[in-house]
């Protein structure tokens, strides 16, 4: 009885986790506008994992192998292709906008000593905000990534920026990405070569919404401001 009733107050006082969704945040914040990268840029490449089983969960946990940002850093990545393409890349992107229910199955599914790899659903992923982007470089003379010595989602100290034991090629690539991106208004996170948060992330709300219920890089506003 006392563990029941330790239960339902742990509940009452996270209300938005105990139904289920990401939680609740005052705001302000700006209406959510997720413009879907391959249409702003057909060039980028995608190879959404999370849509497939070869993922660090085993299993697909989107329904489309699709990728969204917020308008303003959608276009800025689209950016930072055309002016990689002076340098023989392209961007092959992994994953951008991620439901909330993603985030807290990632959360859920990791084991203690690597969730500084995965963010904490309580506080909900920049990812969730549509706001941050997981991408890496691909030859535009092959259409293959480049090697970066350390593989996208791998949970080690080679995905740490400050790794220093990689070939100078590698290294050298991450500095073109990292660098390109910053240009741009994103700034990488130190545990993941890959990860790159929009500047403005604050402004824009927690979501959850499928792929589905999203539009195009023409569409309306997706959801209106809470
Ligand atoms: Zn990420």
């Amino acid at each position: 009885m006392r563990a029941f009733l330790a239960a339902l107050l742990l509940a009452s006082a996270i209300p938005a986790l105990a139904q289920g969704g990401p939680p609740a945040e005052p705001g302000p914040f700006r209406t959510p506008d997720l413009a879907e990268l391959t249409l702003l840029e057909p060039g980028i490449r995608l190879d959404v994992r999370y849509a497939r089983s070869d993922n660090f969960l085993g299993v697909p946990v989107y329904r489309e192998a699709r990728a969204f940002l917020q308008r303003p850093a959608a276009e800025a990545v689209a950016r930072v292709h055309r002016k990689l393409a002076a340098k023989g890349y392209g961007l092959m992107v992994f994953d951008g906008y991620r439901p909330w229910a993603v985030t807290k199955a990632f959360w859920d599914a990791t084991p203690e000593d690597k969730k500084l790899f995965v963010a904490n659903p309580a506080r909900g992923s920049r990812h969730n905000r549509g706001c941050s982007v997981d991408l890496t470089l691909y030859d535009l003379a092959t259409g293959m990534a480049v090697d970066m010595g350390a593989g996208y989602d791998e949970m080690s100290p080679r995905s740490y920026v400050t790794w220093e034991g990689g070939t100078k090629e590698q290294l050298d690539r991450r500095d073109l990405l990292r660098g390109a991106m910053e240009r741009e208004g994103f700034f990488v996170y130190p545990w993941e070569w890959w990860h790159f948060d929009f500047k403005d992330w604050r402004d824009y709300p927690l979501l959850d919404l499928p792929f589905e219920k999203l539009g195009g890089a023409g569409a309306p506003p997706a959801t209106k401001t809470p």
